[in-house]
């Protein structure tokens, strides 16, 4: 590889080329960075705590609602047993005071125990309104969740959309621009790209590498100035290959 010779054109070329390099990465970077992926990643993350805790409020309201309907049905029978007590009793046909005494304590034992059912059935009864206040209250979260998930994606695709297009120039540029390099050159460049961060080539611009912005001292310029134009210079520092150019100061 130390023995790459490549006419200054292809030379110049490679900082083409490296703009372009730099540009796809740019353009990835910001692919990858976009906030919107956080921002659905989120969203997504809300509608799976909503459908679950909806699926669970689904179940406790349905065990309610048959709750519910034992406890009316607890207390309908309890009021019936008392009012047909309550007949027996009016209709005159209990006459013995012992028969009469133990009916009165019955309707007296089934009215206490449908007070303590009536608690039962308001209980469950404010406990499921509870439970479908919460439900629909989840519901319309995740609606409004599933709406920023669509204006979210719509976004991200846009953007999306935009930098392939971004991106699909760049690349058709840049490979229209390693057509022409040399196949050595772009073996070394391309080497160079993978070991240095994804940049291969720099400019060396008054007299300072513009991909590690190190000076050069003189005797380094001077070696330089002195080596054939098709020699394909390293920087001392980064390793990168030293493009010259008209502002290189030599
Ligand atoms: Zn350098």
């Amino acid at each position: 590889m130390a023995d790459v010779k490549a006419s200054p054109e292809a030379q110049l070329r490679l900082l083409e080329l490296a703009d372009l390099d730099a540009e796809l990465g740019r353009l990835d970077h910001r692919r990858r960075g976009l906030p919107e992926h956080a921002e659905l990643s989120e969203l997504e993350q809300r509608d799976r705590e909503l459908r679950d805790e909806i699926a669970a409020l689904e179940a406790t309201e349905g065990d309610l609602k048959r709750e519910q309907g034992k406890a009316e049905a607890d207390v309908e029978q309890v009021r019936s047993r008392i009012t047909r007590d309550r007949a027996r009793l009016d209709a005159g046909q209990v006459s013995s005071p012992k028969e009469l005494e133990n009916l009165q304590s019955e309707i007296e034992s089934l009215q206490r125990r449908q007070s303590d059912l009536e608690d039962v059935e308001l209980e469950v009864m404010e406990r499921r309104e509870a439970a479908q206040a919460r439900l629909a209250e989840a519901r319309e979260e995740r609606k409004r969740v599933a709406a920023d998930i669509q204006s979210a994606t719509a976004r991200r695709d846009e953007i999306l959309a935009e930098l392939a297009e971004q991106s699909g120039k760049a690349a058709d540029r840049r490979a229209a621009v390693a057509a022409e390099e040399p196949a050595d050159l772009m073996d070394l460049y391309e080497k160079l790209r993978a070991q240095h961060g994804g940049v291969g080539a720099a400019a060396l611009r008054r007299g300072q590498c513009q991909g590690c912005h190190l000076s050069l001292n003189t005797v380094d310029l001077n070696a330089i100035r002195a080596a054939a134009p098709d020699e394909v210079i390293r920087c001392e520092e980064c390793r990168r290959i030293l493009v010259r150019t008209a502002e290189s100061g030599l």
